[in-house]
């Protein structure tokens, strides 16, 4: 029988690469996570992507965000303990990594320069596994040298015109696919085509299709949700790829149970976050 690479996801296999919990389980267990994200007009995305986080199992998560963001941080997310950068309003530094056991860089960041030059840092010093989502993904569009410092299990998370900045133009799904692949395979990282049908292209070759989500989800702040939940899989020690599947599956589960109560056209991002606790007891 021909071995092929493509794999639709479905409920056992993911409830299968769930770990349990244990009862003598503590907060260390479960790692301490960094999400890097916000810039003025844009604290919102922060604020999903850390809730979604903390709706997924983490242990802790430090908040790293520009000045500005610190009161409505700390107001809209008591759980999360909060980083603040030098810049009033964009992401220019990061704090100490070695106490992280995975970072996210991206929703709501801004592209400017500055970001940048904090990008170039970031890459240097990150010996952990990151994953990194929207202007995090266009920085690295932009600057394509910057790939050759990406940490070992990085996981990109574009929608489609985030995708084409950083791999490039297609003209038909099965060439975008096969560049897909290759861009895993190249790099060594988990590379998400978000949509319809998200794929995820793993680093060995494989590639796995997600039947969960809706068109309701085509909705602002949707994608911001899928960073924090991988961010919290990745902190608690789930392999790049397991964290990735894992995150997928539920965050469209969650879109999906949400559907049910509000429809297509009324869901929202928060929506999504409100329904991950249904979506975590469906997966038991
Ligand atoms: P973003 O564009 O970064 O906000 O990400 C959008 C998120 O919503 C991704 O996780 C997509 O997979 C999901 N999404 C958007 N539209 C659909 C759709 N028609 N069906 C399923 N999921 C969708
Ligand atoms: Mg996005």
């Amino acid at each position: 029988q021909e071995q092929t690479p493509y794999k639709m996801l479905n409920r056992e296999f993911v409830k299968s690469l769930l770990m349990p919990r244990k009862k003598f389980d503590h907060k260390g267990t479960y790692g301490h996570g960094l999400l890097i994200s916000g810039s003025y007009g844009k604290m919102g995305a922060a604020i999903l992507a850390s809730r979604a986080c903390l709706r997924s199992g983490i242990g802790l998560l430090t908040s790293h965000i520009p000045r500005l963001g610190y009161e409505i941080m700390q107001t809209a997310v008591p759980e999360a303990m909060v980083s603040i950068d030098r810049s009033d309003i964009i992401f220019t530094e990061f704090p100490d990594l070695s106490q992280f056991k995975a970072v996210a860089i991206g929703p709501g960041i801004d592209k400017k320069q500055n970001s940048y030059c904090a990008m170039i840092n970031l890459l240097k010093e990150i010996k952990t596994p990151m994953v990194i989502d929207a202007d995090g993904i266009n920085i690295l569009g932009e600057h394509p040298e910057l790939k050759a410092d990406l940490p070992l299990g990085s996981v990109f998370t574009p929608h489609p015109k985030e995708f084409e900045r950083l791999v490039g133009k297609s003209d038909d799904s099965f060439t975008r696919n096969n560049m897909q692949r290759k861009f895993a395979r190249e790099y060594g990282v988990t590379l998400v085509l978000k949509g319809a049908y998200t794929a995820i292209a793993c680093p060995e070759g494989s590639v796995y299709f997600n039947p969960t989500g809706n068109p309701g989800m085509a909705t602002a702040g949707s994608g911001d949700v899928l960073t924090g939940i991988i961010l919290s899989l990745l902190s608690q020690g789930y392999s790049s790829k397991v964290a990735t599947i894992i995150g997928v599956y539920l965050h469209g589960l969650a879109g999906d149970l949400a559907s049910e109560k509000v429809g297509y056209e009324a869901l929202t991002a928060s929506d999504i976050i409100d329904f991950l606790p249904k979506a975590w007891l469906k997966l038991k």
